[in-house]
């Protein structure tokens, strides 16, 4: 990235954009969240945030994705009778993880955990009871979000992206991000995984897709 920030030229709009992925309470250890992450604790956010901070400073526009369902949310086991928490199902031709409930709409462990200051726009996934949306591009149904728009009104071209979780929608986020044409960069010291052979897996796939894995955000 370092060679790109000088590359902007006459052009004042921002090439750079950052989009942090849904750093939520239940997400966390450290809000005992109901979906928490292994190594989420006052530490990770904290890290979370100053870098954060520093990307905006520096005239990066800021994105958040929140996940953001409905109390029956087609994604939670307890949608679907005799389902346990992490079993497989099938939907709609899609294998979807059975997940315990997590960011209902409203609830106190749905908010984001960093300043909605931070952000220029907050994007909202998830929402649709019938599809799930790792992704902050699209749901699992091809609904788009607004977040393309947006990102190509503000002429970036280039995104780095981090945030919750690795294996899931970090991965999603980012492999759309590619596909829909961005120079992406995943901060892999910024991330945490659900698991640690997912999380492998979705590193090595993110790289064959073109991504660049940082370990953290190049001064
Ligand atoms: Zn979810």
């Amino acid at each position: 990235m370092k060679n790109t920030l000088h590359s902007n030229g006459m052009n004042h709009k921002p090439k750079i954009g950052v989009i942090v992925v849904d750093l939520q309470g239940d997400f966390t250890t450290l809000k005992k969240g109901s979906l928490a992450v292994e190594g989420t604790d006052q530490y990770y956010l904290d890290k979370v945030a100053a870098a954060t901070k520093a990307l905006r400073e520096k005239g990066y526009p800021v994105f958040a994705t929140q996940d953001w369902h409905p109390a029956d949310h087609v994604s939670f086991y307890t949608s679907h009778k005799g389902k346990k928490a992490f079993d497989v199902i099938d939907v709609a031709g899609k294998k979807q993880v059975l997940w315990p409930p997590h960011c209902v709409q409203k609830t106190k462990n749905a908010k984001l955990l960093l300043d909605n200051k931070m952000f220029v726009a907050v994007v909202q996934k998830g929402k649709d009871q019938k599809h799930d949306s790792y992704s902050g591009f699209q749901d699992d149904g091809g609904a788009q979000t607004e977040l393309n728009p947006l990102l190509k009104k503000l002429g970036v071209q280039e995104l780095i992206i981090y945030g919750l979780a690795t294996d899931y929608c970090v991965k999603a986020t980012a492999l759309d991000a590619a596909k829909a044409g961005y120079e992406v960069t995943v901060i892999e010291g910024l991330s945490r995984g659900v698991a640690p052979d997912t999380t492998a897996m979705a590193l090595d796939e993110m790289k064959q897709m073109g991504v660049i894995i940082s370990p953290q955000i190049d001064s």
